[in-house]
């Protein structure tokens, strides 16, 4: 059955002919790590949950404690946090600016730091002090970045709190079409394709009406991946996928075939993924991903 086969292949994603693709975990606390400990570690931390049903920010003392938390669940794995990703489907009552007509188009995400530097540098700090409290590996990175300017204001912040390796999701069709500039700002990107296929094909991820927009084996999406994960592989820069697109095991093996270095998702999606990862080579990855760039996993 294909449960069987799924628990057939465990340990680190590897193509059968071993190119290795790392297997993570997208969680909002460490409840949501993979209760199997097979996972290499966590390509998003989503910290918005830290920030929900409060009146005023959390101190950077309650923010430590959080956050050690995770990271003393780590054990030697990378753990990848994402800084408060706050407005649009993400509605944080005390923060996330209040009759703007357009959220998803609003001040969300790094945005925020326009208005209220202070409360991405007080999470930056309180993620830097449980770094170095627990010794976890910690790489911390921004959410709807925009710009390269945008990108390097946040890798100097985060540097000046004490984090040295720092990336930026990539989920604005702006930031993707500068690829090449961001991985000389930025140590890693990350897709997420959630957003990028929202702001790609001005389709609302809330939506249920445009599910064929929102397809993450939609060409043009995997056009800016690729194109994404062709700067990556020339300046040897990590490139990952945090996005639904790298739950489906399909397009795990197209993104893998594309050369992103990484799949992050959640828990219940790895065993699946994992093996269909260990059931073609690296040449049929790569096949696959040419055919998908021409539409071949749009269903019409
Ligand atoms: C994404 O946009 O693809 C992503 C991973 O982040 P979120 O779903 O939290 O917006
Ligand atoms: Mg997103």
């Amino acid at each position: 059955s294909r449960r069987q086969a799924e628990a057939t292949a465990t340990g680190p994603g590897r193509t059968s002919d071993g190119h290795r693709v790392a297997l993570l975990a997208n969680i909002g606390s460490a409840a949501d790590l993979p209760s199997d400990g097979d996972y290499e570690g966590v390509g998003l931390f989503r910290t918005e949950l830290l920030y929900l049903d409060r009146t005023t920010a959390p101190t950077l003392t309650e923010q430590n404690t959080a956050y050690r938390e995770v990271f003393e669940a780590m054990g030697d794995r990378p753990i990848v946090v994402r800084t408060l990703d706050a407005g649009a489907d993400k509605p944080l009552p005390f923060l996330s600016q209040t009759g703007e007509p357009n959220p998803a188009l609003g001040v969300r995400g790094l945005r925020l730091a326009r208005q209220q530097p202070n409360i991405l540098d007080t999470q930056l700090s309180a993620i830097a002090e449980a770094a170095s409290d627990t010794g976890a590996d910690v790489r911390v990175m921004a959410p709807m970045v925009s710009t390269v300017a945008e990108a390097s204001d946040f890798a100097a912040r985060a540097r000046w709190a004490g984090l040295e390796k720092v990336g930026v999701m990539v989920e604005v069709p702006a930031i993707a079409l500068l690829a090449e500039d961001l991985v000389e700002v930025v140590d890693f990107l990350s897709i997420g394709s959630n957003d990028l296929s929202q702001y790609l094909f001005a389709a609302d991820r809330q939506s249920s009406a445009m599910p064929d927009l929102l397809d993450p084996a939609q060409p043009a999406l995997l056009r800016l991946i690729a194109r994404c994960a062709e700067a990556g592989a020339a300046s040897g820069t990590p490139v990952g996928v945090c996005g639904e697109a790298a739950a489906r095991p399909d397009l795990a093996v197209v993104l893998t075939g594309l050369g992103v270095t990484s799949l992050s998702m959640s828990a219940r999606a790895l065993a699946a993924v994992r093996h269909a990862l260990s059931r073609h080579t690296m040449d049929e990855c790569r096949d696959l991903a040419g055919a998908a760039l021409s539409g071949a996993l749009v269903k019409d």
